[in-house]
């Protein structure tokens, strides 16, 4: 399957089946902004509660935060991106695209007359590259003036750094602790997107782990070593998952060392995941332009410092799109085209789709009672409409692991046929049963 119809299919299946949709669709749609349907949103919430899982439930020394997304305009000041979240551009003055000044497409030298606009093909139409913040702006309270700016977050980070002290006192922990947070965050992105790769509203998954400086470089090895694990853990295709590291000028000013995991996706190899070595750049900034005092007073070792942070983050729709990548395949079954999303059992948006073989000799009454009995355990979805088959190829496309019908020996013997999305087959499993069956295998 060429990569780039792979794409398009995953976009179309994501349509069909209610994964996501493009924002304002009625409207002809908002450039990178996504809606996640039904099938979509409970994906979505299956990866965040995985991470949240094992990042803030499963472990003693991490603590849970909500943060706002809006915040007082000073905290995007000192984490530098009023002055360095910019991005180069070009605007095209005849069609007014705008395209990042490194884009491959154009040819020639922007605001030169022999430059040429890749959507339009006007030749001396680019403007000369202007820097560009892609922070989205608004205003808070009534008048709209300079004074009332605030931001959008581009990322939840801040919201952990300037609470540090209040999670810690409260929370009563001690360093090495680490805060983690999942939220909206928004960039007013300027490459256009695949998909849900790249979106100006997307959600964060980030913990900041605050340890004494001098220990960071073991905490940076220890929290690569587990975040990959994690992401090995959704059953990705090992071989698709690599780590690339950010040396010379890709390296951020504030961070000691940056590794990203990295996918295999259709369209190359791409960050889904940044694990960086800030050392004490951002509470020393908070500390220096709140004028508040940020330091850790150290018991056991009676010094004060400020914390070392070593950072993951990862994005909630990029792991998503990963999950559906890795989990797209097709199969041809007697002649047909077989569409199947070979997620995790665990991962998956349904769990199990309960059928009638046929609308009649009682089996919907039947099918309708255990579906009632089943989704009170684990996501069900009950359908009664066309051909057996169909109903099964539908929950494959869904990544719907089980399919359970009801049929004539459901009636006289008690029990159900379970029909497995991976492999086709089917066994017969005890109507009573049959719930526990599912829930051992999820
Ligand atoms: P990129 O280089 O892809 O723009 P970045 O290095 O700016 O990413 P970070 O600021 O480190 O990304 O953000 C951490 C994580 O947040 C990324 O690994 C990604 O999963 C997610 N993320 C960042 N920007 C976006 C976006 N525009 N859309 C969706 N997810 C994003």
């Amino acid at each position: 399957m060429a990569d780039t119809t792979l794409m398009d299919k995953l976009v179309s299946l994501c349509k069909r089946r209610g994964f996501v949709f493009q924002s304002s669709e009625i409207y002809g749609g908002l450039g990178s902004v996504w809606d996640y349907g039904p099938l979509g949103v409970a994906l979505k919430k299956n990866v965040k509660d995985r991470w949240w899982n094992a990042m803030v439930q499963g472990r003693d020394d991490i603590e849970g935060l909500d943060a706002a997304i809006l915040m007082h305009p000073k905290v995007w000041e000192a984490s530098g991106h009023v002055a360095g979240f910019t991005d180069p551009l070009v605007d095209c003055r005849q069609c007014k695209n705008r395209f990042r000044a490194d884009d491959p497409r154009i040819k020639g030298t922007p605001g030169q007359p022999d430059a040429q606009c890749p959507v339009c093909g006007t030749r001396g139409s680019l403007t000369e590259a202007r820097l560009f913040n892609l922070m989205f702006k608004t205003f808070m309270g009534p008048v709209e003036e300079s004074a009332a700016v605030v931001y959008l977050r581009p990322e939840t980070a801040q919201g952990i750094y300037v609470n540090y002290l209040n999670v810690l006192q409260s929370s009563r922990q001690r360093v090495p602790f680490g805060i983690a947070q999942i939220g909206k965050a928004f960039r007013n992105e300027i490459t256009p997107g695949n998909f849900i790769f790249r979106t100006r509203e997307f959600e964060q998954m980030e913990m900041q782990f605050f340890v004494q400086p001098g220990t960071d470089p073991e905490w940076f090895e220890r929290w690569r070593g587990w975040r990959m694990e994690w992401h090995r853990s959704l059953g990705l295709d090992p071989a698709k998952l690599q780590w690339h590291q950010h040396t010379g000028s890709e390296l951020a000013h504030y961070a000691r060392a940056a590794f990203d995991i990295q996918y295999q996706f259709p369209f190359g190899w791409q960050e889904i995941e940044g694990i960086h070595n800030r050392g004490d750049f951002d509470l020393g900034r908070h500390q220096e332009y709140s004028g508040k005092k940020l330091e850790y007073f150290d018991q056991a070792q009676n010094q004060r410092y400020l914390p070392f942070i070593v950072e993951t983050s990862a994005g909630a729709d990029r792991v998503t799109l990963t999950l559906l990548v890795d989990a797209y395949r097709e199969e041809q079954v007697e002649g047909e085209t077989r569409v199947v999303l070979g997620l995790l059992p665990s991962l998956a948006p349904i769990k199990a789709g309960v059928f009638p073989l046929v609308k009649k000799d009682g089996m919907p009454e039947v099918a309708t009672t255990l579906y009632h009995d089943l989704r009170k355990q684990f996501a069900c979805f009950y359908d009664e409409s066309g051909a057996i088959g169909r109903r099964y190829r539908r929950m494959d496309e869904a990544g719907t692991p089980f399919g359970i019908t009801v049929d004539g020996e459901t009636l006289s013997a008690g029990t159900v046929t379970v029909r497995h999305r991976d492999t086709m087959q089917q066994e017969r499993v005890g109507m009573d049963r049959v719930g526990e069956y599912v829930k051992e295998r999820l």
